[in-house]
């Protein structure tokens, strides 16, 4: 504006005056701030600077963890894959309005919430066969009975793409996303059920991050238990809880088991049993956390998931998870741990 005027002072007189007065309270107001950094700085000396550090972070991380929490309420803001097949129950955005596990008063909720325009086309996640049904609080839904033995349930639908029993392939259309039921606002509640029990799906969605060899497979218990046994391994006892624990998060079982070889030598007969309550070292030492087998083997399985995303193409996927160049992280601070997880990996897939 300045310049404008002085270069134009013809352009209205007023504006000219109005502008050179403005421009006295400006040096007024700079030579004011002039002295008041003279003055912090004179009156703190060498702490003026670490001190205006200190002013900064306190204000600006707060400041920015609290605008991502606005611009990103879900705890992921998107699936980068879905269950093996890169595939989300939902085609379009959404956001995570509801955990799976949270407490509502009258019911634990047993999925999760996508939150989503009305209409959104919601898709098969897997191949399978469809059941239509009803329900005061699931409204319109669909049960899809997956091949991969899994059952996955879509709630408060507006509508159908598919009739009662028909044969879906992964990323059909099979619905839209509505308010049916009891609901607050158009958005799918998605479910997953395996052997029975609902299972948190944001685990399995993120799963689809995992290679091939990674993810999910069936595993012999009995058969894993033998190896074990043959090491004078105390999980031998208790696969169980690792096979479980694997399958509910989406990872490979033996990769899980391989893990154990590389951080306690899969627990050998006499150990202490807190270190059978962490053998993967999540948190770092058994010593210092022991959440149980089960619950550790969830964590390490969680852990899996999450250090698998980004994955640049051609990078050897054990090799990822405690790669330096992990954004996400690392497993563990041992250059050659992946050599060591690799070995057992290998060898566990082959004989079991
Ligand atoms: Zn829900």
């Amino acid at each position: 504006m300045d310049s404008e005027y002085l270069l134009n002072p013809i352009a209205s007189t007023g504006g000219f005056f109005q502008e050179t007065t403005k421009t006295a309270a400006k040096a007024a107001a700079n030579t004011a701030a002039r002295s008041a950094v003279r003055w912090f700085f004179a009156s703190l000396g060498p702490f003026a600077v670490p001190l205006l550090f200190l002013l900064f972070f306190a204000i600006v991380i707060p400041f920015a963890c609290l605008m991502r929490d606005f611009y990103y309420p879900g705890e992921y803001g998107y699936f980068d894959g879905g269950i093996g097949l890169g595939l989300a129950p939902v085609s379009g955005r959404w956001t995570l309005t509801g955990k799976f596990g949270e407490d509502r008063g009258d019911h634990i909720h047993m999925g999760i919430d996508l939150a989503c325009p009305e209409g959104t086309p919601v898709v098969a996640v897997a191949a399978g066969r469809v059941r239509l049904s009803s329900s005061p609080a699931g409204g319109n839904e669909i049960w899809l009975y997956g091949e991969d033995g899994r059952t996955y349930y879509y709630a408060h639908l507006s509508g159908y793409h598919v009739a009662d029993g028909e044969t879906v392939s992964p990323g059909q259309v099979i619905g839209y996303v509505g308010s049916t039921g009891r609901s607050t606002g158009p958005h799918l509640h998605f479910g997953v059920m395996v052997d029975g029990r609902w299972v948190d799906p944001l685990p399995l969605l993120q799963g689809g991050v995992l290679p091939g060899d990674l993810a999910y497979r069936y595993v012999d218990g009995e058969k894993l238990a033998a190896w074990l046994r043959g090491k004078r391994s105390m999980l031998a006892d208790h696969v169980d809880e690792i096979i479980r624990a694997a399958r509910e998060v989406g990872v490979n079982p033996l990769l899980l088991v391989a893990i154990t070889g590389q951080e306690q030598s899969f627990v050998p007969e006499g150990s202490p049993a807190a270190m059978l309550g962490n053998p993967f070292n999540v948190y770092g030492s058994w010593q210092s956390y022991s959440p149980g087998l089960y619950e550790s083997a969830r964590i390490a399985a969680r852990t899996v998931v999450k250090l698998s995303r980004g994955r640049p193409e051609g990078v050897h996927p054990i090799y990822w998870l405690s790669a330096r160049e992990n954004p996400n992280g690392v497993y563990a601070e041992d250059p050659n741990w992946w050599r060591g997880v690799t070995y057992f990996f290998e060898a566990l897939q082959r004989q079991i």
